[in-house]
């Protein structure tokens, strides 16, 4: 079957026989990786490598910090304003859609948030032009989403800012290289491009860490685990055995370099099928920002929406049902999901239009 769900997205099925081979005795030791201490030296090596991965992938200087924690992306939306924000200081948000929203929603409990631009006017189906996003004077950060999952809308290039800038990037983590020098942070659940849920990415640079609020409860203290390497507590230790096998996976893809290509690949089978059905389908957003994670579109007889879906779903093509806010459909199409997946939907596509059309 092709898992075109949103999240948690498909793992790599490599990663999925290593996980199963390994699960019950773990490299010999008689216990599965998940029974034995967190301090072993077999967990050691799984957390530390998986660490020194995200590094090498990313081509991370060494003054950011990785680290694994937990309460998902949403936890970051409280966490970070928590220790970068409070009475009096302000923040700078791009509000570009459902994600953004939420992020703003929890940050002005800590602190003044400012939005620099807000997608409302055009229902959240573009961004602006990163050149033209200027931080004000007294933000400590400026928070955008580097895809809104939902809304289908992707930054294909980033604001160079003042303020330190901090990116959600759950829904498009490790799906393209980057220019991580120029962000303070970036942060990601980890079920869609990076393995089961349980553990959020979180790469900080050393000066916010530093500067950020102490007076906190130690768990939400960034520095707490940028000084434990992520060890301050029990970590979710299979969801990072399994990250760490993701990114194994991601390097024999050929790195960044080589999985972008493929993202984009892939994205232009379906925006290529949704365009040649001469207007049988509809994507609702800027095509200079659309996303090549979640590929939304609707049909222009939605009475024909039942019928569409029940035939993705005779053909083992799962998850194709707009999100509730939005409706149509949407196709994501994360690292794990092979072209064959694309190439099936953009088939299907174009036999359905040539049937209805
Ligand atoms: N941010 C984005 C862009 C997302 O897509 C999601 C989940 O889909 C979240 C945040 C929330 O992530 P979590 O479920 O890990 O809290």
């Amino acid at each position: 079957k092709f898992n075109f769900y949103a999240g948690p997205s498909t793992l790599p099925l490599p990663v999925l026989e290593e996980l199963q081979a390994e699960l019950v005795d773990y490299k010999g030791m008689g216990l599965s990786l998940v029974e034995t201490s967190h301090r072993s030296k077999e967990y050691d090596e799984v957390h530390n490598g998986a660490i020194s991965k995200v590094k090498s992938l990313l081509g991370l200087p060494d003054n950011y910090k990785v680290m694994f924690i937990q309460g998902g992306a949403t936890m970051q939306f409280s966490m970070i304003p928590m220790n970068l924000l409070g009475p009096g200081k302000t923040s700078n948000f791009i509000n570009s859609g459902a994600w953004a929203k939420k992020a703003i929603a929890d940050a002005k409990i800590y602190g003044d948030v400012e939005v620099l631009y807000d997608g409302k006017d055009t229902n959240y189906t573009t961004l602006p032009d990163p050149s033209s996003v200027k931080t004000t004077p007294s933000a400590e950060y400026l928070h955008i989403t580097s895809n809104e999952t939902i809304g289908g809308i992707q930054w294909k290039s980033f604001p160079k800012t003042e303020a330190p800038l901090i990116a959600d990037m759950s829904s498009d983590i490790m799906s393209r290289p980057l220019p991580v020098e120029d962000f303070g942070m970036i942060y990601a659940g980890a079920q869609k491009n990076l393995g089961p849920s349980g553990v959020t990415l979180v790469i900080m640079r050393d000066d916010l860490i530093a500067k950020a609020n102490q007076n906190l409860g130690a768990y939400l203290k960034y520095a707490t685990h940028a000084d434990s390497d992520s060890l301050y507590n029990t970590p979710p230790v299979f969801s990072i055995y399994a990250l760490g096998k993701v990114l194994t996976w991601i390097e024999s893809q050929g790195g960044l370099a080589g999985i972008e290509k493929k993202n984009r690949e892939k994205a232009q089978v379906v925006y290529n099928a949704i365009e040649a059905a001469g207007g049988f389908y509809k994507s609702p957003v800027d095509s200079a920002v659309r996303s090549d994670m979640n590929i939304v579109f609707t049909l222009a007889d939605s009475q024909l929406d039942k019928e569409f879906l029940a035939g993705t779903a005779e053909l083992g093509m799962l998850g194709l049902k707009g999100h509730r806010s939005v409706g149509g459909f949407r196709a994501s199409l994360y690292n794990a999901m092979p072209l064959e997946g694309a190439k099936a939907l953009a088939q299907y596509m174009a036999d359905f239009a040539k049937k209805h059309g």
